[in-house]
Formats: structure tokens, sequence, C-alpha cells
């Protein structure tokens, strides 16, 4: 259906191992429970994975363990080099692996290209990065010596990704890791096994061409419990974990417990202030992806918006008449503009909140609901709803994942405004539109947004990759992707270096002997 078939094979995927759960690949040993893969486009079963068992586990930490001997001793550049050999592969996938992201995951063929996109650019980051591990020099206090810092590889990465960017991802980690000299270990979505599968077959046939150890790339698949084998592994120095903040906060625990690092990328409760001075129709096309792009099932989605009363009804309108124009159906049709929830759980989730909202005294001005019929098999597509609220209800002060927007208003001056969109746990992503010079950079000032992603004139969702991606206070204070990102991936070494035939003591301190 919709050449996912076809999308299956271009990826190295036999058809009838995908249907019998008996695929296998390169270093992802998995002989546990079947695990089962339902579109959310249409409801069908796209296909069976088998669960890591901990033996199985095990037998990847330790070819993980090995190859880290000598993936380590690589240079850097030459790291780089089989980095820009998996590009290529993904450049020459991009369709069928875009595609199945997209009937995999929900999202729209256009966001699931651009997923695959996304890999490709943290690939290219990463070869050009392969060549700029840079540390620093320092001037030594003591005649005749140098200091330098530099910087070595961790060892084993585990990785830990949701299923919302199914790929992408996990790419931001590995990519980095690789050029960094670390050794990867991934546990997808259980909501996304297959995505997690064709990718780690791509990685190891680059691995393999290269005739390079297969334990670079491992992949693990399962649930939470096959993820605390890994962050409850000494073995393990670093895990990047992205997902809910209930599943953060288990995760850091259990790695802090064995002071090993972590970098969480967790969830967020993104808004936009919409001051006086803002240009109303960029808003309107800002907010309204922000809130219903990928079924508002990104963790920059926009959750809340906060407008200035002068514009407030005007603003409103606006985005309401947005909202009647919306099409809901397959997104692999690009005619559609939202496409479904990943399951009905977060169907569940999706009708809970708006209850919720409604109960604390919030008002519905765009009405919700789940849709049936043709083409709503799966009874995983709903309307994206709209609901007045103010920022102190319990269920704003939380991520509802769905597309569900929180309108709300501020009076008198913009620190009104930083103080709702600040008023709540999470710190990923805000924005503000403004025109107003003044406006724009006390938002981006100490006192302005507390987010790690704060915008002008664009919306919360989507980030390039060129800068540091992640967020504050309950988002987890990871950062990945660009920026100096890469260092999180390697160890610190500062080294003094004596070419005197004495030996000065630090500090002056004299000890004759
Ligand atoms: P989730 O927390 O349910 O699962 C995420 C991953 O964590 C899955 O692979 C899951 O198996 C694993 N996991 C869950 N509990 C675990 C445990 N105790 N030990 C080890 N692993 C465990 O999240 P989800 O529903 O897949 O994704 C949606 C959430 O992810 C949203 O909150 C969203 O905001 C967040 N998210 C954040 C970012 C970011 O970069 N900040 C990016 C994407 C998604």
């Amino acid at each position: 259906k919709f050449g996912i078939n076809q999308a299956l094979k271009d990826l190295g995927l036999r058809v009838d191992d995908v249907n019998n759960g008996t695929s296998t690949g390169k270093n992802w040993f998995s002989s546990g429970d079947v695990i089962e893969s339902y579109s959310p486009v249409d409801g069908a079963l796209i296909g069976k994975v088998k669960a890591t068992t901990e033996e199985d586990y095990n037998k990847v930490i330790e070819t993980a363990a090995d190859a880290f001997k000598t993936w380590r001793s690589m240079p850097s550049p030459q790291r780089g080099e089989i980095v820009r050999k998996f590009n290529d592969e993904l450049r020459r996938l991009k369709e069928p692996l875009g595609k199945l992201v997209s009937y995999e995951m929900g999202k729209s063929y256009q966001e699931g290209l651009g997923e695959v996109q996304e890999m490709i650019d943290i690939c290219d980051f990463a070869v050009g990065l392969s060549r700029q591990l840079h540390g620093l020099t320092m001037h030594s206090e003591r005649p005749g010596h140098r200091m330098y810092e530099q910087y070595h590889p961790l060892g084993i990465v585990g990785i830990i990704s949701a299923f919302n960017f199914p790929v992408a991802v996990w790419a931001w980690n590995t990519a980095l890791a690789w050029v960094c000299g670390d050794v990867c270990v991934w546990k997808g979505s259980e909501k996304t096994p297959l995505t997690s599968v064709a990718c780690q077959n791509i990685a190891a046939r680059v691995f393999d061409e290269a005739g390079l150890p297969e334990g670079i790339s491992c992949l693990i698949t399962g649930d939470y419990v096959v993820g605390s084998l890994l962050t409850n592994d000494e073995r393990v120095p670093l895990i990047s974990a992205t997902g809910s903040i209930r599943m953060g906060k288990i995760v850091a625990q259990a790695v802090a417990g064995r002071l090993g690092k972590s970098l969480l990328e967790l969830g967020g409760n993104n808004a936009i202030i919409v001051t006086p001075d803002a240009n109303i129709k960029n808003t309107v096309i800002g907010a309204v992806f922000g809130a219903v792009g990928t079924c508002g099932q990104r963790c920059t989605s926009t959750r809340r918006l906060i407008v200035h009363e002068d514009v407030y009804d005007k603003v409103k309108e606006a985005v309401v008449d947005a909202y009647k124009q919306l099409r809901i159906g397959n997104p692999l049709d690009e005619n559609n503009h939202v496409g479904p929830l990943i399951d009905k759980d977060a169907v569940k989730h999706y009708q809970a909140a708006l209850d919720k909202v409604v109960k604390e005294g919030g008002k519905i001005i765009v009405e919700g609901g789940v849709l049936e019929g043709e083409g709503y098999e799966s009874g995983c597509y709903v309307k994206p709803a709209i609901a007045e609220a103010e920022n102190s209800y319990e269920i704003v002060q939380h991520e509802t994942f769905a597309p569900v927007l929180y309108l709300m208003k501020y009076s008198g001056d913009l620190e009104n405004a930083l103080a709702l969109q600040n008023g709540v746990k999470q710190g990923l992503s805000s924005a503000i539109m403004t025109n107003n010079l003044r406006e724009a950079e006390r938002f981006l000032s100490v006192e302005g947004s507390d987010c790690g992603i704060a915008n002008v004139n664009i919306g919360t969702s989507g980030a390039e990759i060129g800068g540091a991606f992640g967020g504050e206070k309950e988002t987890g204070g990871g950062r990945e992707s660009g920026s100096d990102a890469w260092k999180i991936y390697m160890r610190r070494q500062t080294n003094t270096i004596n070419y005197t035939t004495e030996l000065p003591l630090a500090q002056g301190i004299k000890f004759d002997l």
C-alpha cells in the first residue's frame, strides 16, 4: 500500500521478513518478544520485529566495546569520510526512508522527507566537524611548560529516541558521536521499530563495505525495559535520551546513580507571544503550522499563544479562520495539512486534555473530535482544537502532545507576557512576533525568554541543525546537533608538558629533597 513494500525493498529489507518478524541485521541481535508496528495512517499492520533480550543486549555491548578499539584509533577526518559515505546512502535512499517514516509515524510525506534531510544535513556538518574537534592551548604559569587540552572519544554512546522523530534524532546523535570516535547503541521507539531497522541496515552496510567492525553502529529494539538495560549499564558512559519528562526523570536518576553522563532532550510547552506590533499574517502562519504540523506531535509544537489585548480579537479571528481551511487526512497525500496521531492512546490523551481544559474553566473556540469514516479507519485522526485558557490551569502547565492550542490574553507591558511564557516548568522553544526592536531585544535579553530556543518573527516549531538544540528546566538542559554540542560526546583532557631539566611545582611550592 502507498508503495510501502517497494520502499522496504529499496531500503534493503525483505518484505517476508518484515511480515514474519524475522528481519535480522548486523549488530542488532534480537530473539525476544515480537513487536508489531501498526501504521496510524490506515491502521494496517506494517510488520513485526523481535525485541532484544538481556542476553542479546550483552552481545551487542561486547561487540560495540570491541569495535571501539578500532574506531577510536582511526583519525577523525577518516571517520568523517565514513560518515560522508553513509550520507551518500541517505541521499540515495531519501525517498523510501522518508516514505517509511511517514507511514510508520504518521507525519506528512513532506515532513518525512524533511526528517531525512535533517539526517543529511547533520552528516554534512559532522564531516566538516571531523577536522575541527579543537581544544585550546593555555599559557602555563611555570617556565618551560606547555599546557593544552584535547578531546578523546568517550566509548559507547547509548541513544534513546522518541517516536515523533524516529530517524533524525538518532542521526543528530550518531553522526556527531561517530566523528568523535564513539560507537553507538541505539534504542529507537517501540512505536516505530521498522524505521530503526532500516537505518541500522544502511549504517551497517556502509561500515561493512569499508571493512570496519559492525559494532560501530548497534541497534537494540524494545520498550523501556530494554532502555533501562542501557541506562543502568556502567559500560555506557553517555546516555542521550529524547522523550517525555516522565522518562527523563527516570533515566536521569538511573544514569546519575552510576555517575554517568546524560544528555536529556525532553518535553516542551512552547509559546508564541504576539505583541501589538506583530505582523498578523505571519503570526497566523507560524502559529497554525506550529500547532497543527505533525499533528501537534513535535517537541517544539506551539502549545500556547499569548496575545496582547489590543490585537487579541484580530488574531483570534484570523487563527480560527485558518483552522477552518485545514484538511485532515492521509499524510501521504500532499493535499492534506494534518495527519493522524501516533496511536489510540494518544487520541485518549488528546480527548482527556480537551475535557480537562473545559472542566478547569476554559472555552473551546475550535471544536475538537475524533474523525470517523472513510480514510479515518485507523481511529487516530483528530480535529485540531483551540481553547481559550488561563496559563495557571493544570492542563496548560503540562505538555499536551496533540493538536490542542491554548489561547490567552495579556495586557500592558511585555513583562506580563514573559511572566506567562516563562511561567511553566518546561523550557524548550519560544517565540515573539513583533516589529518593535525594543520588544524583540527584551525578549532575547537575560530578563526575557528562559527557553533554550528563542525566536523572533518565526514560530516555535522546527530548528536548523547548525545551532545547538535543547531546552532548560524540565526539558532537561541537554544540547545536541550543531554549535559545540559535540563536546558532550568526548572526554576532555588537560595536558601539561615540562620541557626543562627542572621540576618546578605549581603555585611556587618548594619541595626540596
Ligand atoms: P517516551 O518518553 O514515552 O519514550 C521515549 C523513548 O524513551 C522511547 O524509546 C521509550 O522506549 C524510552 N523509555 C521510556 N521509558 C524509559 C525508561 N524508564 N528507561 C529507558 N528508556 C525509556 O516519549 P514518546 O511518547 O516516544 O515521545 C514524545 C515525547 O518526546 C514528548 O514529550 C516530546 O516533547 C519529547 N521529545 C522531545 C524532543 C526534544 O528534543 N526535546 C524531541 C522529540 C520528542
